[in-house]
């Protein structure tokens, strides 16, 4: 099965990827994740992206599907995967379509003051790429034991212009994958566990 989360920044496209990805057995790929991982390890990759990364803009179409097509050739990826934050612009859809089919589009709504609220919150694990909200773990530890942080680009100024992105951008991508009957959309201003139940509803019609 290979699935795309759409979906604004802070929709929860990550926390429903690593769930539906477990669930299905498909590898969950998840291009901010890839992003954070080459500007981590200070990669001529990630040295390039992090100005950009961190104004809030998108990285350029021809690294993103290099990125994607070097993973999806990886053994994880054999029976399917879920892209979480790709394709972002026409353009990366338009060459994802030559390199993959896609069974469902799952677009994630979710008002924008609630956006606002989830990114300011959001804090990361630096090891596993887990998210969570300030509101829940306050004490600021992941799961797996290491120390949440805040990331760069999810502080206000930066959040803003996410958003400016997003409407200018990734949000024509809408349109573009109901016209080819692929799109569905699910409301994901719910509780975590009644997105996930929606989604899976709808991957097994
Ligand atoms: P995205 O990958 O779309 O940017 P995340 O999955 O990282 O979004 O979620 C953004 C923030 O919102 C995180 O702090 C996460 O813990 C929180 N969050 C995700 N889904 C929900 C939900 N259904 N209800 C409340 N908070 C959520
Ligand atoms: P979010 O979870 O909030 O939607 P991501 O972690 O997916 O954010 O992405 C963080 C940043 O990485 C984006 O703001 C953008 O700069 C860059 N990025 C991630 N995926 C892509 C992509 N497919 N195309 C271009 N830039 C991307
Ligand atoms: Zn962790």
């Amino acid at each position: 099965m290979k699935l795309i989360f759409l979906g604004p920044p802070g929709a929860g496209k990550g926390t429903q990827a690593v769930k539906i990805a477990e669930r299905f057995g498909i590898a969950h790929i998840s291009t901010g994740d890839m992003l954070r991982a080459e500007m981590r390890e200070g990669t001529e990759l990630g040295n390039a992206a992090k100005d950009l990364i961190e104004r809030g803009e998108l990285v350029p179409d021809d690294v993103i599907l290099g990125m994607v097509k070097n993973r999806i050739r990886q053994d994880d990826c054999k029976n399917g995967f879920l892209f979480d934050g790709f394709p972002r612009t026409i353009a990366q859809a338009e060459a994802l379509e030559a390199i993959s089919p896609i069974d469902h589009v799952i677009n994630l709504e979710v008002p924008v003051e609630r956006l606002i609220s989830r990114i300011s919150g959001r804090r990361m694990c630096p090891d596993c790429g887990a998210a969570y909200h300030v509101s829940k773990h306050p004490d600021a530890r992941c799961d797996c034991g290491s120390t949440l942080y805040q990331r760069e680009d999810d502080k206000e100024e930066t959040v803003r212009n996410r958003l400016v992105v997003y409407e200018r951008s990734t949000k024509p991508l809408i349109e573009y994958y109901a016209n080819k009957g692929l799109l569905h959309s699910v409301n994901g201003d719910a509780d975590v566990d009644v997105v996930d139940a929606e989604i899976r509803a709808v991957i097994s019609k």
